[in-house]
């Protein structure tokens, strides 16, 4: 074939495929065209995700009638205007091939009145034909309507998702505009239903709070620094609220909302040593800076940026988290690299430890009728466990020892009916730093990592019971409506039979909001709140999807992670022995579901060695 120039359409249509990948796209591009256009009030709504209609009305300054068709030009744009231009842009956009973009593969109108003009003017435009000027009447400002998103791309139209997933999408991308500019009015709504109604005026907390729920914004710590030309503020959050990915990691700069893997980095670091591995923390960070020092035209979404000097905003984002930490009191200090803990965490974990030392003592009184003052023998264990009656459904699970009747077809059952190695003295164990219990074994000497184990207990039972079907749903007196992220709720009304299988019960509640009715009742000692977040978190971090399988597995860790004590917590002699007795109770103990060892055993060999005794 000779070399020949596309037409300009296709050439829009291959743009497309850059700038619009989702209806979320579309969203940010409208958004972002009202703000730059100087708008106090922006009203964004969509139907059915956003694949059959993305309404965005403006009160800006309007487009002229005669320059409505540049509008929908690619390269035509009132941002910039020669190449010096370009790097100092002040505006959201610049390109001039969004609209373009769009409305070749959409149908697309425009209507629009500069606030002094008598009338408006409207213009239409499908699949990237142009349509003629025609006079409107209109309120000052722009409306931006696009329809059947990808009508003429039926390709691109099969990569979308689910109603509720591209709703998730745009929530976020209306969030990342709406967040670093409180001053103008936002409201999204979705089939008519309002999303967020976000008033002017009331500052960047205000703001998160409205977007993210007052809980989160309580726990967020005020930071500031500036060097130089580069000055950083915002809030981070208190590492009692962390997440399981990092999409709560909001950089701005100047309005902008960017993606940036070094200040990820420089983020996870300054709250090394205050969240455990796999949780992220949660931050947003607005970064002001001459605009020498940056490139924004990298990334055809501008989402990322190039900075000129990225060390030196990497160590000025770090020190000022690491000096603001050491100067305010995080409470989860005391932990450390403790699981991250909420402010009820203390009561909870006090809760969890009584009663596993009730069920503890329950078995300890028996072992003393049965024995006198001597009860450590092995055989005696191996008596008591196979005698633990019947198994009360209504108890909370983790407490209870597995029998060997209970229902537990977990992966290499056959095991479970064998007898368990009897033959470790193990009620006799020493908590040491609050974290590790060491016993004496008949291989030698074994340390066990109390919170890897209790958690492979937990998820091992969970299991049994989820995989049997056999999980029993705790019906709350009075449902709890749980604020959730757009993404999370929807995430959440997704998967509602996934969670019904877990035992979380949910309903919708309008907006973010869900009503959760029943929580699993083997969990009494997690607030069923976090469960759901919990649970939502896997969801929302497996996006891909694995098969249901893989992603009942994924939360069935994440709860038993939660719901195990911690390292750090003190163990009473009960509850050791309550954990230790259970420890023979679940196949492969010595795993935590992470993959990480629950147990390190050191040989009597070994240390006859090691002392030199052979
Ligand atoms: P860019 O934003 O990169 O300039 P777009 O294709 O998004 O490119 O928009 C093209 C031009 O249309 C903008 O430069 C602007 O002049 C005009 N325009 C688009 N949307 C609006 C709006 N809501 N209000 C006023 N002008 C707008
Ligand atoms: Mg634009």
């Amino acid at each position: 074939m000779p070399i020949r120039p596309l037409p300009q359409n296709l050439v829009n249509k291959i743009a497309a495929g850059e700038v619009v990948e989702r209806p979320a796209s579309v969203v940010k591009e409208l958004m972002e065209n009202a703000v730059d256009a100087g708008a106090t009030r922006i009203d964004v709504s969509a139907t059915q995700g956003g694949l059959e209609l993305i309404r965005v009305v403006d009160n800006g300054g309007g487009i002229p009638p005669g320059e409505l068709p540049l509008a929908l030009a690619s390269h035509a744009t009132s941002k910039i205007a020669d190449v010096d231009d370009l790097f100092r842009v002040g505006t959201l956009g610049f390109r001039g091939e969004a609209l373009a973009s769009i409305a070749s593969v959409s149908r697309t109108t425009i209507a629009s009145r500069a606030p002094d003009a008598a009338g408006g003017a409207e213009i239409e435009c499908v699949g990237g034909r142009l349509g003629e000027v025609a006079p409107r009447g209109t309120p000052p400002g722009t409306i931006v309507e696009v329809r059947d998103l990808f009508f003429n791309t039926p390709v691109r139209r099969k990569f979308l998702r689910t109603t509720a997933t591209e709703l998730g999408h745009v929530s976020e991308a209306f969030t990342r505009i709406a967040l670093p500019a409180p001053n103008i009015h936002f409201t999204l709504r979705h089939n008519d239903k309002i999303v967020y109604d976000l008033p002017a005026g009331g500052g960047w907390l205000e703001r998160i709070a409205a977007c993210f729920g007052r809980e989160l914004a309580a726990n967020l710590i005020r930071v500031e620094s500036a060097d130089g030309e580069i000055s950083l503020s915002g809030y981070a959050a208190n590492p009692s609220v962390s997440r399981g990915n990092n999409r709560m990691q909001y950089f701005f700069l100047g309005g902008r909302h960017i993606r940036d893997r070094s200040l990820q980095h420089a983020l996870g670091e300054a709250y090394r040593g205050l969240l455990t591995a796999g949780r992220f923390p949660v931050a947003f960070i607005a970064m002001q800076m001459p605009p020498e020092l940056v490139d924004v035209n990298v990334h055809p979404t501008k989402l990322e940026v190039r900075f000129l000097d990225s060390g030196r905003l990497y160590s000025q984002l770090l020190s000022m988290l690491r000096a603001k930490f050491l100067t305010t009191d995080l409470q989860v200090q005391v932990r450390s690299d403790d699981e991250p803990s909420a402010a009820h965490d203390e009561a909870q974990a006090a809760q969890l430890r009584q009663q596993l030392v009730d069920w503890a003592k329950g078995k300890i009184a028996s072992w003393e009728e049965d024995d006198g003052k001597n009860a450590q023998h092995a055989d005696d264990n191996s008596r008591e466990l196979t005698a633990p009656g019947g198994f009360d459904p209504t108890q909370p699970l983790q407490l209870q020892p597995l029998g060997r009747n209970e229902p537990y077809p977990a992966p290499g059952a056959e095991s479970a009916n064998s007898p368990p190695p009897r033959n470790d003295a193990t009620r006799r164990a020493l908590q040491i730093h609050n974290r590790y219990l060491v016993t004496e074994s008949a291989e030698g000497v074994t340390i066990i990592d109390q919170h890897a184990l209790h958690e492979r207990i937990l998820y091992e039972h969970l299991k049994g019971r989820v995989l049997s079907g056999a999980v029993e749903t705790q019906n709350l007196l009075v449902p709890e409506p749980v604020d959730l992220s757009p993404t999370e709720a929807a995430a959440a009304l997704e998967n509602r039979d996934l969670l019904a299988r877990l035992g979380v019960r949910i309903e919708p509640f309008g907006g973010d909001t869900v009503l959760l009715s029943g929580y699993p009742a083997m969990l009494a000692n997690i607030p069923p709140a976090d469960v759901l977040r919990t649970v939502l978190e896997q969801i929302i971090a497996g996006v891909k999807r694995p098969d249901r399988r893989d992603l009942l597995d994924e939360l069935l860790h994440a709860i038993a992670c939660k719901a195990a004590i911690k390292a750090g917590d003190r163990l009473a002699p009960e509850e050791i022995a309550a954990l230790l007795e259970q420890r023979h109770l679940v196949e492969d103990a010595h795993h935590c579901p992470h993959g990480r060892p629950t147990a390190l055993v050191f040989t009597r060999e070994e240390l006859d060695k090691r002392f030199k005794r052979i």
